[in-house]
């Protein structure tokens, strides 16, 4: 076979550190699940039915992805940039069509993660029946810490809590989520062929707000670890 050759060089593999280990955990896609917690639901104005409603995602670009500890500048096009700490769950096998029996099969580890928000953008695509991708799909907007190897472990619960500026903003169980990890696996994967690589951010509780630069946001999921970013100035021009 002779070596593929590029015009450019190809962007390098979005991938995260594994605790542990040397070796990087190569990212293939972004999922994020919306409205997983009833207090979050609610505050957003659209509270959830399990008995009638499935559960919905939409999807960030690996590329966006920002090493917890970083800081980065506060986006443009935005007056209301947000934080929704979530429990980011890691697929380490392919999967598709899972039962929920047997969904821990699929699960590599866990991470902590923000999926930062243009709030502004997407409620405003939200009620025009828009997608959410200049809300949701941000550049360095998908934080996410090392990646803690839990091979099989389904994450019951556990506190979930976000803290910006020492103050507690968000303080939760991640047995408080609508979904749970088993739920999402096997109803996900009978949207997609899930892959080693995969993440899903398994949702926010309530409690989301703005940021401003120079703010210092850190999170944790009992049991998992803990994320941080600090927001900086926007950038000039
Ligand atoms: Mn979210």
């Amino acid at each position: 076979m002779p070596e593929t050759r590029y015009l450019w060089n190809p962007p390098p593999v979005p991938s995260l550190p594994v605790r542990g280990r040397d070796e990087r955990l190569p990212v293939n896609r972004i999922f994020c699940v919306g409205r997983n917690y009833h207090a979050h639901a609610v505050e957003m104005g659209r509270p959830v039915d399990k008995s009638v409603e499935r559960a919905f995602y939409f999807t960030k670009s690996p590329q966006t992805l920002v090493a917890s500890g970083s800081t980065v500048p506060y986006p443009s096009e935005t007056k209301d940039y947000h934080y929704e700490m979530e429990l980011v769950l890691v697929v380490g096998r392919p999967g598709f069509r899972v039962s929920a029996e047997r969904a821990h099969e699929l699960i590599y580890g866990y991470a902590c993660g923000l999926d930062m928000t243009r709030r502004d953008l997407q409620l405003a695509a939200r009620d025009k029946g828009r997608p959410w991708d200049l809300g949701k799909d941000i550049e360095q907007g998908s934080v996410c810490s090392e990646v803690v190897p839990l091979e099989g472990v389904v994450i019951e619960r556990g506190e979930i809590a976000l803290e910006v500026n020492g103050q507690v903003r968000q303080r939760s169980d991640v047995s408080k989520l609508i979904w749970n990890i088993r739920e999402i696996l096997a109803d996900l994967s009978l949207h997609y062929h899930l892959q080693p690589g995969d993440l899903i951010y398994t949702g926010t509780p309530e409690g989301v707000g703005a940021v401003v630069p120079g703010d210092v946001l850190a999170g944790r999921v009992e049991g998992v670890g803990t994320v941080a970013l600090t927001v900086g100035p926007a950038e000039a021009g």
